[in-house]
């Protein structure tokens, strides 16, 4: 058999996730001689052997790649051959900075969960075992190259035996960064709520499993940050969670120890249970089973539980008491960023845990649970971050390295290099000082990591966000995008398409240039530039801010805009004092004008009878959507068009009319809900096909929070597709705000082409 030998280059997450030593593995198994080394594209490997052992190994290459690599391109040629006698492992080969890709955190492998439950192991029970193959990696870096002195670990000598693990390419903690043992590593410590030590290492766990039985919460320092934990069952304790966090109805995460209770607690689609066991771990949002035998108050008045599976080590441990489900919510304050110091834990959480159960590993970066959902057929993003954050998103093309800072709202950040995006994690609601410091710290981290020098930075047309005026405080130029344009131009990114599409962006609040509130919006355009084709009519908004709170006063409003004095009879009416909402209205008097699709969901569930007053970011849409029992109406309410300054305007008016109607009629909630779901599917599709008519594009972008409600997400795109659009959406971002980071950068990206 003749021999040959192949150069190879691999691209993608080949570093630091242990594909040397397992290219070297294969090698070895297969005979094979030559050498991998680390280059700044990814790895290089010259291998030599016989042509078919070759093919096999190339196909291996792809295959059999270790869990948390992302294998990009492989490309092969032959080479000369050579006389190495074996096959090694080569460190970095060249000069110049080696574009290491740092892999998001990962949930405890098999293996090392085999070695966690086997008393004969070294690691028995020990909460922070971990390999090449998973364990933390993001939210311990502090900066590159990716190093064990460059981590939160640097403090932790390692003993020998866990030095000869490291050092050894065959075995499967060869350069984990984290590798450690009882001998070596961290360690728990329990300690109360006045920061008085009751118990260290091994006596830890007995005493908290005492603690979570009998009712107590309990702040856990996790992967990303701390979490709130108490008893699933436990409807008192749930009740005293909320009232100490200050969080009245807001759905709560809950933690089940295995896919059997996930299963008896929700009903889950094939999709939804993949999301459940995938290395990220994410909470998946999913059908409550009747019979759930879970407390009422963890999420009430809504149909889905928050589910996910322990991924740490620590969870493991932690479900094994009688309280075989708990709620493991983010520990902060209402808004805030989540707990990631011991200290700032206790301080911070004072007077909501009864106890800490804190170690010292120390958390560089917070990381929230990613949250996840089964849409259209779908899992899609929900809240993007541990275990999906910093993977890069693939772009269509290469081009200058720009930064987009976000909205305000569920921020993120994102920096544009070469052919990918790197979006930060969930950085939270930016009103706060501790969610800015998170945004800082998030951008410097991200920048250094990936080695990002932006060259512009791009921010929300809004010149009160805080990430706006961050971005002009600084000495790159900047580019300031409206916040619509940015949802448009993140989908079409997403899907790596250039446009222009039709973008149906329907969403709470966004700044528009005519200094209004745009929220219900159809552009036509792309990355370079868009045009207002349509939108929801802009109707007076009493007491701005005030009124997404209270939907009545939003319903109030609108239905004087459709009215005038003569209001129809409603019953929600009953309940409120009209007098002071009106004469603001008619007065102008702190009522910005807004075209908000959210705000038209809280008008129509006030009217209806629904939420008067909300208790947490889209309450109000959430029951009135859930009303309809996941079922369009047959007919929509009538929604009238019409032509207004050189744009179709959608009239609320005509659709707060036909509400008012059918609730004067006495029609149900549940076919209210129906047929305004159904409205607003038939008059975007008529005001698509108007576009399509007129600017001949075919296809359609949906983006903005408004289509988290599934039923019109899936309502929209069965009536585009049957309309023959060609339909995007969003997948590995959410659709909400916290695409925007992209959105940005890549309208950032095509104004820079021009300079
Ligand atoms: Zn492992
Ligand atoms: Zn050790
Ligand atoms: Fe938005």
């Amino acid at each position: 058999m003749p021999s040959e030998r192949w150069k190879i280059s691999v691209s993608g997450i080949v570093q630091g996730v242990g594909f040397r030593p397992f290219v070297y593995r294969l090698a070895l198994a297969r005979g094979l001689k030559g050498f991998v080394a680390n280059t700044p594209d990814g790895v290089a490997l010259e291998v030599q052997g016989q042509t078919a052992q070759l093919e096999d190994f190339l196909v291996a290459l792809r295959e059999e790649a270790p869990p948390l690599a992302q294998v990009g391109e492989i490309s092969s040629a032959p080479i000369p051959l050579c006389h190495d006698g074996e096959f090694t492992l080569r460190h970095s080969t060249a000069s110049g900075p080696v574009s290491t890709l740092i892999s998001p955190d990962v949930a405890v492998c098999e293996d090392c969960l085999a070695e966690f439950f086997s008393p004969a192991d070294r690691r028995f029970r020990y909460p922070f075992i971990n390999c090449t193959n998973c364990g933390p990696r993001y939210t311990i870096v502090e900066r590159i190259p990716y190093d064990r002195p460059h981590t939160t670990m640097r403090g932790f000598a390692m003993c020998g035996p866990c030095q000869r693990e490291y050092d050894d390419p065959a075995n499967r903690r060869f350069h984990a960064q984290p590798n450690c043992c009882p001998d070596c590593g961290p360690q728990l410590s329990l300690v109360e709520a006045d920061g008085q030590q009751v118990a260290v290492r091994e006596e830890v766990l007995g005493e908290v499993l005492r603690r979570l039985e009998a009712g107590e919460i309990v702040a856990v320092k996790g992967v990303g940050g701390f979490h709130l934990a108490v008893d699933a069952a436990n409807s008192q304790a749930v009740q005293r969670l909320r009232q100490r966090k200050g969080r009245e109805a807001k759905p709560l995460a809950v933690m089940v120890p295995d896919l059997a209770m996930a299963r008896k607690v929700c009903r889950l689609e094939a999709l939804e249970e993949q999301a459940l066991v995938s290395q990220e771990r994410p909470i998946v949002l999913a059908a409550k089973n009747v019979g759930h035998g879970l407390a009422d108050e963890i999420a009430p008045g809504y149909d889905q539980f928050g589910l996910m599976l322990p991924y740490a080590p620590l969870h493991q441990l932690l479900l094994q008491g009688s309280a075989r489900v708990l709620v493991m919510t983010s520990a902060n304050r209402s808004e805030e960023p989540i707990c990631i110091e011991n200290d700032e834990a206790v301080q911070r959480l004072n007077g909501i845990a009864d106890c800490f159960l804190l170690h010292d590993r120390g958390i560089h970066l917070p990381c929230d649970d990613s949250v996840v959902a089964l849409q259209a057929g779908m899992i899609r993003q929900v809240r993007r971050s541990r275990g999906f954050a910093p993977k890069p998103i693939g772009l269509a093309e290469a081009g200058a390295m720009v930064l987009g800072v976000g909205a305000e709202l569920k921020n993120t950040v994102c920096l544009l290099k070469e052919k990918q995006a790197f979006c930060s994690q969930h950085i939270g609601d930016l009103k706060n000082l501790e969610a800015y410091r998170v945004f800082q710290q998030s951008l410097s981290q991200l920048a250094a990591l990936f080695e990002i020098t932006p060259t512009l930075i791009v921010h929300d047309l809004h010149p009160q966000y805080l990430s706006s005026r961050w971005a002009q405080e600084q000495t790159v130029p900047t580019l300031a995008v409206q916040h619509h344009h940015a949802h448009l131009a993140a989908c079409l990114a997403e899907n790596r398409q250039d446009g222009p599409a039709i973008g149906i962006i329907l969403d709470g609040t966004g700044y528009g240039p005519d200094q209004t509130i745009w929220g219900g919006e159809v552009l036509l355009g792309d990355a370079c530039g868009y045009q207002r084709f349509s939108s929801l009519e802009a109707l007076p908004l009493p007491g701005g801010d005030a009124a997404v709170q209270a939907p009545w006063r939003t319903a109030l409003s609108y239905l004087h805009a459709a009215y005038g004095d003569n209001l129809p009879d409603l019953p929600f009416l009953m309940g409120h004092e009209c007098g002071p909402i009106l004469a603001m209205v008619e007065k102008g008097v702190n009522s910005p004008l807004t075209s908000s699709c959210g705000r038209l969901f809280d008008a129509v569930a006030a009217m209806s009878g629904g939420r008067q007053i909300i208790q947490y970011e889209a309450q109000a849409a959430i029951e009135l959507m859930q009303m309809a029992g996941g079922r369009l109406g047959k007919e929509g309410f009538p929604c009238e068009v019409y032509e207004e300054n050189a744009m179709l305007k959608i009239s609320v008016r005509s659709l707060i009319r036909a509400v008012a109607n059918a609730v004067q009629s006495g029609m149900a909630q549940s076919e209210i809900s129906r047929k305004f779901h159904a409205g607003l599917v038939a008059v975007f599709t008529r005001v698509a096909e108007e576009a399509r008519r007129r600017e001949n594009i075919n296809t359609v972008a949906l983006s903005g929070g408004v289509f988290q409600n599934r039923l019109l997400l899936e309502g929209m795109a069965a009536s585009l597709g049957s309309s023959g659009f060609q339909v995007l959406f969003h997948k590995e971002l959410p659709c909400n705000d916290a695409c925007i980071s992209l959105g940005q950068a890549v309208i950032g990206r095509e104004a820079f082409k021009k300079r």
